[in-house]
């Protein structure tokens, strides 16, 4: 936030080290948007964290199976959800009349149908992150090995908003699956 990275974990030395295995030490599903680089924006370095990015940081079907990777094989216990300031892809679920391509529509509709459902639909602030909040419930409710290992206390899933502005992150709390709630 003022400027100043440390750059951790790029050496040569870290490279060798991390060629043999890999244990981050966190999973990120982030948005694709170029302005959210997640290794960059948590001044992490080679592999300290997984990330899986997608337009409007939706868990689709491939996101969830490689973050059920992350916690099965590689033995992540955090997950973090991270949404962000302006996001393309809820400003295109707020504006019905937006022409889309069959397979951008998907992704749009999967945004347009979650924030509908929480009646936000007026205020692109608050849509990015109830997107963000509603994202991390359906992760936590779309997979039994993610359910479970909520369940029994090995794995935390946390949702965050990133502000383009000041590049402060807004956390916005943990979810647990439905059933729990
Ligand atoms: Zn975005």
């Amino acid at each position: 936030m003022n400027g100043k990275s440390i750059h951790p974990n790029i050496s040569r030395e870290r490279l060798v080290e991390v060629a043999a295995g890999q244990n981050p030490i966190a999973a990120i599903l982030g948005c694709a948007d170029s302005r959210v680089p997640v290794e960059l924006l948590f001044d992490t370095g080679l592999g300290d964290l997984f990330v899986v990015r997608s337009a409007g940081n939706t868990a689709f079907t491939a996101a969830i199976g490689s973050l059920e990777y992350a916690v099965s094989h590689l033995g992540v216990s955090l997950i973090i959800v991270l949404g962000h300031e302006r996001c393309g892809a809820v400003t295109a679920a707020l504006d019905l009349s937006a022409h889309l391509t069959p397979s951008l529509s998907k992704v749009v509709g999967q945004v347009r149908m979650e924030l509908m459902a929480a009646g936000a639909m007026d205020d692109l602030d608050k849509a990015c992150r109830i997107n963000a909040l509603r994202s991390a419930q359906s992760l936590a409710d779309s997979s039994v090995l993610i359910t479970d290992r909520l369940r029994q206390g090995r794995l935390e899933i946390e949702t965050a908003y990133y502000d383009l502005d000041t590049a402060e992150i807004d956390w916005l709390g943990a979810v647990k699956p439905t059933a729990l709630n």
